[in-house]
């Protein structure tokens, strides 16, 4: 407890001096930086490699807060209540009056907010005078860092601090939902469509053709472990680490289970930190097991997608 005190304290000296900082999230760990500051947010397209045209989410412990940079609606109070903190994402108006960096929205008037469910990150950010900018704590289009070990990974000594907060329990990107217009998700996530449906009462369609609204997360090539993945495969080669989703009798030793009865949510948990360790492994290539398009296992899918363009 006094650790992670004195942790808190860290972290906020580095982030009060307009750095980046590490933070734990249940969904991956961000690059975190004070999404008022030109300076701090520069720092993060620069860190990430990050192109300009790709917005960040802001971070936020209160509504109060929120309430100064982004206008609310029904569905956002609605969804607010169910799921926050959680991995969920909404992208709201943004007020005439916020301080937001315009490097965080590139200049655009709308901008994507979340309520981040770990406890040390929530202390953080009570701990503060501004909300966070945190895209995740990876080096554009690569894997996500789903622990501190995996940040260090990723940026090494260019990073001035990482406040530990264990592994992300959910492990994947949030849900992305517009609600500028009618509601629209905009990436799949830590909260299922179907959960969001029944909350707002709405029949919330995830269209992937629809190019309007500049998404890094809608990007063909993403989440990548730069090592070719085959899809669908019922049988590895020799040489393949071979990604399966549910318990079988194999000839082949290379394989990971990202869980062993097509538990989903479990298997969303286990993809990125089984990515990154088949990456250390250098291995070749991947193979990975057909993986039921529903529930968690869509966007499972979608990121294997994303991967697989490299
Ligand atoms: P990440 O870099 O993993 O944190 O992903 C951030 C995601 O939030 C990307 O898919 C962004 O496109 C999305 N995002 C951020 N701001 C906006 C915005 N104003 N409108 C639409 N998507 C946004
Ligand atoms: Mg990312």
């Amino acid at each position: 407890m006094k650790n992670n005190l004195s942790n808190i304290k860290k972290a906020k000296y580095y982030l009060d001096k307009n750095e980046c900082v590490g933070i734990p999230t249940e969904t991956v760990y961000g690059l975190a930086a004070n999404a008022y500051s030109n300076v701090a947010t520069t720092k993060i397209f620069r860190l990430k490699k990050r192109p300009k045209k790709n917005p960040l989410i802001v971070h936020y412990h209160s509504l109060k807060m929120l309430k100064i940079d982004c206008e609310i609606n029904n569905f956002f109070y609605k969804l607010y209540k169910r799921f926050c903190p959680g991995p969920i994402t909404f992208v709201l108006k943004l007020k005439k009056n916020s301080k937001i960096s315009k490097n965080v929205t590139n200049g655009k008037k709308t901008l994507a907010v979340r309520f981040p469910k770990n406890s040390l990150t929530i202390k953080l950010l009570k701990n503060l005078k501004y909300p966070l900018a945190a895209p995740s704590a990876n080096i554009s289009n690569r894997i996500s860092p789903v622990s501190k070990e995996d940040v260090k990974d990723e940026f090494g000594k260019k990073i001035k601090y990482i406040l530990d907060g264990g592994r992300s329990k959910i492990g994947l990107e949030s849900t992305i939902i517009s609600l500028i217009h009618k509601p629209e998700i905009l990436r799949l996530g830590g909260v299922e469509i179907k959960k969001i449906k029944k909350i707002i009462n709405y029949d919330i369609k995830y269209n992937t053709k629809k190019k309007r609204i500049a998404s890094p997360g809608r990007e063909k090539v993403h989440y990548s472990p730069e090592i070719p993945i085959r899809l669908n495969v019922s049988e590895a080669k020799q040489d393949e680490a071979f990604i399966l989703i549910k318990k079988r009798k194999l000839s082949c030793k290379n394989f990971y289970y990202l869980s062993k009865n097509k538990n989903l949510k479990y298997a969303a948990k286990n993809l990125y930190k089984t990515l990154r360790m088949i990456k250390k492994k250098k291995f070749k290539s991947i193979a990975v097991e057909k993986i039921p398009n529903k529930g968690f296992g869509q966007a499972i899918n979608d990121r294997l997608l994303k991967a697989s363009r490299f």
